[in-house]
């Protein structure tokens, strides 16, 4: 996907979203969506099926025919798409360069906003922010519900080896978690440019996931050796993200520890090779870097290949999507399932019912059943048959308020 198949979407997505404004109040009276095929998110495949929704919740899910406010009749409609796992402010600058911390705020903090719009057009109703200070007023002005944006988790601020001594990093997590951070992000390991060793020691790591855990939040960890993945589980941590050198063995401890596993391997790598000239000269990123990258992509590739074998691995749908990559989060889920040779049914599951699971939002969000959010998404074509399918959001609607509807006078 280009960065120009943006622009009419845009531009059709500004009517229908100019009709948000108006839409929490008039939309309180019960709405119905007629579906011509409907994937609730747990792997059940129902036709003409209708969608009933009151007060932003799913109230419940009929086969009588009849009259309905939003006939997706011609369409699949599943629940929102859930992406654990993006940098939601990183954009390319006025100079087209990868943002630094010296561009004004008010420009970054507009293009943190472009990034949201364009996230939830393309079909993700939540995203979990791996995480920045910024993410805090976003998520407020996302509340106040008058401006068409993905749900928002974020973790704020990262603990890393720097941040001192176990006590000292149980310090830091009460703080971030009283500041308002939903989760907790570890940085454990060095990136993938530079060999991606571990950096947090396995007590430092044990502290973060404990003194999180205590107060009740996740946490997810940065990491891609085999030992520093290991100290994520040794931790009692949540989540372990990238994890491009993990072995069968560590796949089948997290398995067993039920520690989710959010590999990246369909469009953040490829992103920075797209976008190089942008990025090169930025942070970490010189040629030997870019190397690197660019021989990451085929072995994260048949890493995720092992994971897929190793019975009751909890695989997350999260993409570590940076600058040029917001909007096309669903790339990760073609990819998985195009390359990486993934059932369709099983990566849309992911991206969905695991992924709300992993956010601890299970039954809420993720499926359409009774008393869930009314998160639901409308696509061209059946994603079971043609993942690629996923590419052709018509309609997004976000606590039962539509966001985005190109179906309206077809
Ligand atoms: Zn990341």
């Amino acid at each position: 996907v280009s960065r120009l198949d943006w622009a009419p979407v845009s531009l059709s997505c500004l009517l229908s979203c100019l009709a948000l404004l108006g839409s929490a109040e008039a939309e309180a009276q019960p709405i119905t969506l007629r579906a011509g095929t409907l994937l609730d998110g747990t792997g059940e495949v129902r036709r003409d099926a209708t969608v009933v929704v009151d007060g932003g919740t799913i109230a419940r899910v009929e086969t009588t025919p009849g009259p309905a406010t939003y006939d997706l009749g011609g369409l699949t409609v599943l629940p929102g798409l859930i992406d654990t796992h993006v940098h939601i402010s990183t954009h390319f600058d006025e100079r087209g360069r990868a943002a630094s911390a010296d561009e004004p705020p008010e420009r970054a903090i507009l293009a943190a906003a472009e990034n949201l719009f364009l996230t939830v057009a393309s079909g993700f109703t939540t995203v979990q922010s791996i995480g920045a200070p910024e993410d805090l007023e976003l998520r407020k002005m996302i509340a106040r519900g008058r401006f068409p944006a993905p749900r928002l988790f974020t973790s704020v601020r990262p603990v890393s080896e720097r941040t001192g001594t176990p006590d000292e990093i149980r310090v830091f997590v009460r703080a971030v978690v009283a500041d308002g951070a939903d989760v907790v992000k570890l940085f454990a390991s060095k990136s993938i440019r530079e060999g991606g060793d571990p950096t947090m020691t396995a007590e430092q790591v044990a502290a973060a996931c404990g003194e999180a855990r205590s107060l009740g939040r996740r946490t997810w960890v940065h990491a891609h050796s085999a030992e520093a993945v290991r100290r994520a589980v040794a931790g009692g941590c949540t989540a372990v993200t990238h994890g491009s050198q993990v072995t069968e063995a560590e796949l089948s401890v997290m398995a067993e520890r039920g520690v989710y596993f959010e590999p990246n391997i369909g469009l953040v790598s490829q992103n920075y090779l797209e976008n190089r000239e942008r990025f090169l000269g930025t942070g970490n990123f010189n040629a030997e870097g870019f190397a690197f990258t660019e021989r990451g992509i085929p072995l994260k590739l048949e890493m995720f290949a092992r994971a897929l074998k190793v019975p009751g691995v909890k695989l997350l749908m999260g993409t570590d999507a940076v600058a040029g990559a917001h909007g096309r989060n669903v790339e990760e889920i073609i990819y998985r399932v195009e390359r990486a040779g993934q059932r369709a049914a099983d990566a849309i599951r992911d991206a969905t019912v695991v992924n709300a699971a992993a956010l601890g939002m299970e039954g809420r969000l993720g499926v359409v059943r009774p008393g869930a959010v009314a998160d639901l998404i409308a696509v061209e074509g059946d994603p079971l048959e043609d993942i690629r399918a996923l590419r052709r959001v018509v309609f997004v609607m976000r606590d039962g308020v539509v966001i985005r509807n190109e179906v309206r006078g077809r």
